[in-house]
Order: C-alpha cells, then structure tokens, then sequence
C-alpha cells in the first residue's frame, strides 16, 4: 500500500472504504473528511465516514457471524491469533510509516513502541488464551456446579488515535481470543493506518463478519454503533467527556461496558529519591508521544527538600527535548496530532500563564524554526496548583507541572486529589517509605522507580478513567459472560 501523500489514496467508495462481512465495502454516504498530516499540514487523503446505514450492515454481519465464531474452541481461536501475529510482524514497517505519517509519532517511536506495542499486546492474549480456564467448578472442589466463561455477543470497539495500534490490538485481539465478533470504530485521524490493520486481519483468514470496521466520526459513525439494539458490549477507549456520553447511552440497555478514558498522572519523588534519573525518567515520559498518552506523567510532586533542584533538572531536561520531524530517525518528538489538538494545548498553555503560572521550560507558540506544522514548545510549570488549568485537568500535550510537598501524607493527598485515578509513579529508596505510598494511591496502576506495565498486565483505572481492564487475561475476561451451571455431571451423565 502506498501511504504517500497521493489523490487516489482516498479511501473512497471506490475500492470500498469499508470492512464488512469479510469484503470492502462502498459507503452508504457521500461525507468525506481530510487526513491531515500533522508535521505539514498537508491533506494525505481523505477518509469516508460511516453512517448509521453502515453501520447497520457491519452489525448484521457481527450477528450472523457470531453462533458459528462463538462455537470454535481454544485451538482454533489461538491459531487464527497466531496468524494475526504473524501478518501483523510482516507488516510492521509500514504501520510504522503509517502511523508516523498520520499521527505526527517520529519514525523511531512509531516503529519500536506504536507498532511494537500492538505486537506484544496480541502475543499476550496467545499466551493469556492458551493458559485460561474456560470452564471451572465454581465452588472449590465441586463436581456439580460448574462455571463456564462464554462469548459475550456482539461488541462495538471505539478507539482514538494517540496510540492506535496499542488501542486497536488491546481490543480486537481480546474480542477474538473470546470469541466475540465485533465492529471497530477507529478514530477518523488515521485512516492508512486502520486500513493495513483490517487487511492483515483479512489475510490471516478470519471469518467473515467476525471482524467489520466502520470509518468515521464520533457523532456520525461511533454513536449509532453504542446505541444499536444488537451490540451486547461496548469497548470504548477515548476521552471523559465522549465516555459519559458513550456510557449513558450504552447503559440505557444495560450493555456490558469497558471504558478506558482520561488521566492526570501523578509522578511523586520522595526525599530519599535518586533526584537526576527520577526526574530524567518522568520527563521523557510525559513528553513521549508529545504527552499524547493517557498514563503520561503530568503532575511532578517532589519533596520539598529537593524541591528547587528538581525544577532546575527538570527545566533542563525539556530544554533539551528536541522537537523535530516524524520523517527523520531518532528521540526527538514530533508534533500533536491535530490542528484541534494544537489549538487545545496552546490554550492550556496560555491560560496557564496568565494565571500566573510559573514557566521554567517552553511556553507559547511553536518552537523556534517551525513555521508551521502542529508543533508545540516541551513545557514545565513550576510551582503550580489548581489555579492552573495545566495542573488541574487533563492536557494531553508536552506540558508539566510540578509541587512541591511538605511529607508524604501531602504528597499522597496530591496525588489523589484529581477526578482520575488510571496511572501513578512513584520514585523513592526505601521500599517501606514507597509501599505506604503505592498503597494508599488511587490508581490502576503505579510504577515504581521507572519500572513500566508489562504486556499483558491489566491497564486500566480507578474513577473518571474509566470502567474495567485491558490486557492479558483481564481483557479477555471484559468479553466473556458467565454461566453457573449446577448438576453439570448428572446432565451429561
Ligand atoms: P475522543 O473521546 O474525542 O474520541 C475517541 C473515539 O471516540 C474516537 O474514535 C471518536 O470518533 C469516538 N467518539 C467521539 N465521540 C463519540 C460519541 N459521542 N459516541 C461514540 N464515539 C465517539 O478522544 P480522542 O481525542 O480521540 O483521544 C484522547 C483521549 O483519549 C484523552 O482523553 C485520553 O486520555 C484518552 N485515552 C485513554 C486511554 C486509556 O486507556 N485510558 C488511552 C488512550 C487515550
């Protein structure tokens, strides 16, 4: 597939933009959107978008799909995962440039975390498949009551665009181990890159209409897929904001739900903390991807007797975060994903210094020889506290904040005073000092002293980020029902 900049990539009715019932097919409406890409501003190509017609035919091919998908065992389901694992490794360079064309990721980040990440996200659903129970006594040591863990039904998967392969194999390859047929909703941003994705699931042979995908916006194709009498579940990852809305229209018929949604993450640095690769650490972290990550550190607490110093390394540190193009190789970053992404940063960044805040790194604008391209300035607040816009929600950019605290019950209470709860990172030296810390945090997951979440690990949080878990076992969990069967034996007896 070529994913150059060309008229005749839009994925137009022609060659069928989208995938339903095992084939490409033509859109139902005309509506086109512009794929821009975010380092020149140029239009790539343009994407169709999905109607509440089109998204009727994919669920009808979900349904028919699902009593023979559902019906396969534990080996057949593991070797089409197999070869969904091997397509996609064949195909990983150009997902890379893919997603480094649509996204804005550098070429190097694109290849070794986006692509790689989707990657080891599908081999832990092989080995979370091959290793679960499906059918168990469901009382310790009974023979008649037994539990058996069944395909859920119909799932509609609503995905965004600042991690797309990870988002996308966190889903599907979960709905698959299952045994679930699904319809994926991608975000519009990223169109080449959702195309390759649905092909190599095509050439690994998965039944058709087990897999459909709908192309389009959240209000035209996202919302009638939610709010459809035949989807049993909805996977939704994106904003807060879009995720109460998704949630209250999929609770009207009590669907099952998995929501993956915002973060504003704590990163605490104790006093007994090695200050320099501590602070080195939660820097790259928060602005990888151009802070577009949902577990990105946001909010830097440190204590106060090391206060000072962490500003200056961290002022530092962004300082020296080179802001560069996605084409080229390396560790810089490129820009945000969207013109509305830039617009949204930029206002954080204003609102935040006019009132008051103290910029130590960055600021306003683009960085110095970018005229244009969404590029932002890596920047750090210090001293900030809820006054700040930039400290108080979530900015979803390269931009930091950082506190000082008085004691750890300070920097506890910090850390949870936010409407979210998904990742936390703790830096310290004495495992006493950081267990009382871990515990008492509000958040699905904390890493400590820079260690990250393995694959196949749950990801996942507490409060307004969202509703359940992704994967390894737990995702595949989200899409199975139970059954408690008794007097299972004398039944087959
Ligand atoms: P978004 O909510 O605008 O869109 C996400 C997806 O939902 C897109 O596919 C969009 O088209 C669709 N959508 C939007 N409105 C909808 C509606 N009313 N009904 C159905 N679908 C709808 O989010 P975004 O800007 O694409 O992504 C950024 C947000 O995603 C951030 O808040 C980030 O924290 C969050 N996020 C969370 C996780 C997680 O795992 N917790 C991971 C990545 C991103």
């Amino acid at each position: 597939m070529n994913i150059e900049p060309h008229p005749d990539r839009d994925t137009h009715a022609d060659d069928g933009a989208f995938y339903i019932g095992g084939q490409w097919q033509t859109p139902q409406a005309g509506e086109m959107l512009a794929n821009i890409d975010p380092a020149t501003e140029n239009v790539i190509n343009h994407v169709a978008c999905g109607s509440a017609a089109d998204v009727d035919r994919a669920v009808a091919a979900a349904r028919q799909a699902f009593p023979d998908w559902a019906a396969t065992g534990r080996e057949q389901r593991l070797d089409l995962l197999n070869r969904v694992i091997e397509g996609y490794a064949a195909r990983e360079t150009e997902l890379a440039a893919a997603i480094s064309l649509e996204l804005g990721a550098p070429i190097d980040l694109a290849r070794s975390a986006q692509v790689a990440g989707g990657l080891s996200n599908l081999r832990a659903y092989a080995a979370a498949l091959s290793s679960m129970e499906l059918c168990t006594p469901s009382v310790a040591g009974s023979k008649t009551d037994m539990l058996f863990k069944e395909p859920v039904g119909v799932c509609a998967l609503i995905t965004p665009w600042n991690w797309p392969m990870n988002q996308v194999t966190l889903k599907v390859g979960a709905a698959l181990a299952a045994g679930a047929t699904m319809i994926l909703k991608p975000s519009e941003h990223l169109p080449v890159t959702h195309r390759i994705f649905a092909e190599i699931l095509h050439d690994a042979g998965v039944p058709a209409g087990v897999f459909n995908m709908v192309n389009g916006t959240g209000e035209g194709g996202g919302a009638p897929l939610v709010a459809h009498d035949e989807v049993d579940l909805v996977s939704f990852t994106g904003s807060t904001r879009a995720g109460l809305g998704v949630a209250a229209t999929a609770s009207r018929a009590l669907k099952r739900m998995t929501l993956e949604l915002g973060g504003n993450n704590p990163a605490i640095v104790l006093k007994d903390a090695d200050l320099e690769p501590a602070i080195r650490f939660i820097v790259e972290q928060g602005m990888r991807n151009s802070g577009q990550s949902c577990n990105a550190p946001s909010r830097i607490l440190v204590d106060e007797s090391l206060y000072e110093r962490a500003v200056e390394i961290a002022a530092r540190f962004a300082n020296e975060t080179v802001v560069g193009s996605p084409r080229q190789p390396g560790g810089h970053i490129g820009p945000v994903a969207s013109a509305l992404q830039y617009s949204r940063v930029q206002d954080f960044i204003t609102r935040s210094v006019a009132a008051g805040g103290r910029v130590v790194a960055g600021g306003p604008g683009r960085p110095e020889g970018f005229e244009t391209g969404y590029f932002v300035r890596p920047t750090i607040f210090a001293d900030a506290d809820d006054t700040l816009a930039a400290y108080a929600e979530e900015v979803f950019g390269p931009v930091m904040c950082m506190r000082a605290f008085r004691d750890e019950d300070e920097a506890i209470a910090l850390a949870n005073d936010t409407e979210y709860g998904l990742a936390a990172y703790v830096h310290g030296g004495s495992a006493e000092r950081i267990r009382h810390v871990t515990n008492r945090l509000q958040s699905g997951m904390v890493h400590i002293n820079g260690h990250l979440r393995a694959s196949g690990t749950p990801f996942g949080g507490y409060k307004l980020s969202g509703v359940g878990r992704e994967g390894g076992i737990w995702g595949i969990e989200e899409f199975l029902e139970l059954k408690s069967v008794s007097g299972w034996p004398a039944m087959v007896g």
